[in-house]
């Protein structure tokens, strides 16, 4: 049983094999090692009914293997593993994993059998009773009866979308918050920036969302967090050279001041590092 969980976890299996399987494990449950297929007392389907009804609690693999199905689906969508960037650049391309035609013929027989799992990965968005092409706007203002769900995670976005909701100022004009000739934001903007993410937040969680390790404020974010000084590493370095650095306080003086560097470089490093505020 543990075999197939593994397996079932990293692909989508044949039900023909899933079939098979079962067959193995019924054969085993009455007739012990030999596995002869006949001599079962009872059907594998009751033997499979949770032990308050009767049966011995095992679990139907062709409802794990759906499980495991959905479960990919999750990770393909939500995960940063090598594998869902790949499914991500080579089979979805630019397309939402919603889009992708059902009757392609790229891909392996395991993603096409994903996309057909879509019906019920769906669930969410008709559970909620927002389109999954709404915008925010739409989620949040159009008139819809908020409900109560199985699914806690379900019941979590309800919360934010209602918080949204009553926290939104209408009347406030939005501000732009990249007003400057030099197209960077001034110092004491981002001091603000720095205290607004640092400051408690009601109801929102304030762990980073990117490495989930620290708290998210400024510094942590530009670019202490494992993530985004990464991507800063990697941007920055050959502009920097040996004077790179990754510290907020630093960079902010040699970004403002632009002393030890000549213009060109300067330039380079400010585009880099709005380009790098704006992407994380
Ligand atoms: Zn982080």
């Amino acid at each position: 049983m543990s075999i197939v969980n593994f397996w079932s976890a990293a692909f989508r299996l044949p039900s023909k094999c899933m079939k098979e399987v079962e067959q193995l494990c019924a054969a085993f449950l009455w007739t012990g090692p030999v596995l002869r297929p006949t001599g079962a007392k009872v059907a594998w389907s009751e033997v499979c009914k949770q032990k308050e009804e009767g049966g011995l609690g095992i679990r139907a693999l062709k409802e794990v293997n759906l499980v495991c199905g959905l479960k990919l689906v999750w990770r393909l969508l939500m995960g940063k593993s090598l594998w869902s960037k790949w499914m991500k650049s080579n089979l979805m391309k630019k397309k939402s994993f919603w889009e992708v035609n059902v009757k392609t013929q790229t891909g392996s027989w395991m993603w096409r059998k994903m996309l057909k799992l879509r019906e019920i990965a769906k669930r969410g968005f008709i559970d909620l009773g927002i389109r999954k092409e709404a915008t925010v706007e739409e989620a949040v203002f159009k008139p819809r009866r908020r409900r109560w769900h199985r699914i806690e995670i379900l019941n979590g976005i309800e919360e934010k979308l209602c918080y949204m909701k009553e926290n939104l100022n209408v009347e406030m004009e939005d501000e732009s918050l990249w007003r400057r000739e030099s197209g960077i934001k001034t110092l004491s903007r981002l001091k603000k920036l720095g205290s607004l993410l640092g400051e408690k937040r009601k109801g929102i969680d304030e762990g980073c969302v990117l490495c989930k390790n620290a708290r998210e404020n400024r510094n942590h974010l530009f670019f202490e967090c494992s993530y985004s000084a990464q991507i800063w590493r990697s941007l920055a370095m050959g502009i920097m050279g040996s004077s790179f650095t990754s510290s907020w306080s630093d960079l902010m003086q040699l970004i403002a001041e632009g002393r030890r560097m000549d213009r060109k470089r300067l330039f380079c490093l400010r585009y880099a590092f709005q380009a790098v505020m704006y992407g994380v």
